[in-house]
């Protein structure tokens, strides 16, 4: 790989310490970073070099899915490190950095390949893509990319904005829009499994599939994010980007050998297809959940509204569960239901999908044990995939009983999604991050749901921490025969 220089705006901050320092070291130990590699650490605050050094050190010793054991590796790894004051607004601090980079890069005697990396509130980004332009950081001999954080825009209008400020200075193809859920390891297996398996590639479809089911509950309530979340709800923080970008990576049908513009065309082709929500019919196909008070592993919890920071009369959603309908060839007639929540029973994200019973009806074996096959991918908090089927009991053989294939991996084996993501970046390859078009067609399809919570039109259902939310939820699969599957 050429020479990079890695630029950290929000070297200091949470996501660096917990996420960026100990991928870039995972990285450095499986050999998948570069030979000639820097980086340059910015914040507000004075800080030296071997300062730095040592908070990175404690991050990774904090942090790191591998311990840090190797002392001399651990050396190699962090010598690379350099820490400079930057205020985002500042432009001389930005010629300052830009003459030691080019110093740094001389020395190398290579080309200039720079990532900019915004670990920073999104209100800096436009600031901050305008300085890398004006102050020549953008312009490189080799390439230049720009990996941003979420949240991507509160609504349509402000993220086609803040994409508007951001191509002032980068083209659409050199900019890496992180989606962590797109980084885990099981969902950047479900287009292999999917095409490389001719048992699922046959069945992909609405002549098999009965109904989609994807889940993605927290047990935690809003913890110190009150001032984002309470602005945010469930709709904006997980809905509009990571439900909707497992949707789509679930539901592409892809030739083999898929490449970034194939991926990213056809979950294009996806969000395209589905069934637009007009706002006056969002409430018979959403609904708006808050927690209210209840008990999380054996111990009582308060209600939204009681949380520090959180307004009492707040009407802020902590959970959404949507029916929705993609209307395209292969699955026209299969309703998808997505939930997400906090204080719900358990933390899991998960897909299950529901096979249809055609013998059902023409008079296969009637057993009340008989349950649909269903196809089931936990992405987290373990990664497992497993097929349920049907088989004969050997105690009573007049029986039917239940038979699982499992497949369990654990998760300390595996490369964090953000060890995936910055590899991918760092190589140019943004298949698993979200494209602008999508996140677009994404904010659009969001829309009327937004509008219709601001009119109040859809009611806010209060349901009780530590279950798995409002009943209305259960309602919502119910009308169609259907329930959540895995609810205990
Ligand atoms: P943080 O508040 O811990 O850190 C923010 C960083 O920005 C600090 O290093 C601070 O020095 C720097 N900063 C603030 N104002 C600045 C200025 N005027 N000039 C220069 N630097 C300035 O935030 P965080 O939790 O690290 O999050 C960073 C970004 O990542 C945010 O956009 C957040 O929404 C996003 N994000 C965070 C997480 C997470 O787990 N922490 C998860 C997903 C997305």
């Amino acid at each position: 790989m050429e020479a990079i220089t890695f630029v950290l705006f929000g070297a200091t901050g949470d996501l660096a310490k917990r996420k960026i320092y100990p991928a870039l070291y995972n990285l450095f130990i499986d050999q998948k970073l570069p030979e000639s590699f820097s980086v340059f650490g910015l914040g507000r605050r004075e800080l030296s070099d071997p300062d730095f050094q040592a908070n990175v050190e404690k991050s990774l010793r904090m942090f790191s899915r591998r311990k840090v054991i190797d002392q001399e590796n651990l050396q190699k790894f962090i010598e690379v490190f350099r820490y400079r004051v930057l205020d985002v607004g500042h432009k001389e601090d930005y010629k300052t950095l830009l003459q030691e980079i080019e110093q740094q890069e001389q020395k190398l005697g290579t080309k200039s390949n720079r990532m900019f990396y915004l670990s920073v509130g999104p209100q800096f980004f436009g600031t901050i893509a305008a300085n890398i332009q004006e102050s020549g950081l953008g312009k490189t001999s080799g390439w230049k990319r720009l990996v941003i954080e979420k949240p991507f825009g509160h609504d349509l209008q402000s993220a086609r904005e803040l994409n508007e400020s951001l191509s002032i200075a980068f083209k659409e193809e050199e900019i890496f829009r992180i989606d962590h859920y797109l980084g885990k390891p099981m969902v950047q297996k479900l287009e292999v499994l999917q095409n490389n398996n001719p048992v699922f590639k046959a069945l992909w479809d609405n002549r098999y599939i009965a109904n989609i089911q994807i889940t993605s509950n927290e047990t935690v309530g809003v913890e110190e994010r009150a001032g984002y979340y309470d602005q945010a709800g469930a709709v904006r923080d997980m809905f509009q980007n990571h439900m909707l970008q497992l949707l789509m990576m679930l539901t592409t049908h892809s030739p083999n050998n898929t490449t970034n513009d194939d991926v990213r065309e056809k979950k294009k082709i996806v969000m395209n297809s589905l069934e637009q929500l007009h706002k006056e019919d969002v409430k018979s196909s959403v609904i708006r959940g808050q927690y209210g008070a209840g008990v999380i592993d054996g111990n009582p919890v308060v209600g939204y509204t009681s949380e520090p920071n959180i307004p009492e009369d707040s009407s802020n959603d902590t959970f959404i569960a949507a029916k929705l309908k993609i209307d395209d060839y292969f699955w026209r007639g299969v309703p998808f239901y997505i939930r997400t929540g906090k204080r719900m029973k358990e933390k899991s994200t998960r897909i299950v999908i529901e096979f249809k019973e055609p013998l059902k009806k023409s008079g296969g074996t009637q057993d009340e044990n008989k349950k649909p096959n269903l196809l089931v991918f936990e992405i987290s908090p373990d990664e497992r995939i497993s097929l349920h089927l049907n088989t004969r009991d050997p105690q009573n053989k007049e029986k039917i009983k239940p038979m699982y294939i499992d497949f369990h991996e654990t998760q300390a084996n595996l490369p964090e999604a953000y060890e995936n993501l910055i590899g991918d970046a760092l190589n140019g390859d943004s298949t698993f991050f979200a494209h602008w078009e999508e996140v677009e067609l994404s904010w659009q399809w969001v829309e009327p749901i937004l509008e219709a919570y601001n009119e109040n039109l859809v009611p806010l259902h209060i349901y009780a921490a530590g279950t798995n939310g409002p009943s209305a939820s259960d309602e919502l699969l119910a009308q169609d025969g259907y329930h959540w599957w895995f609810d205990q």
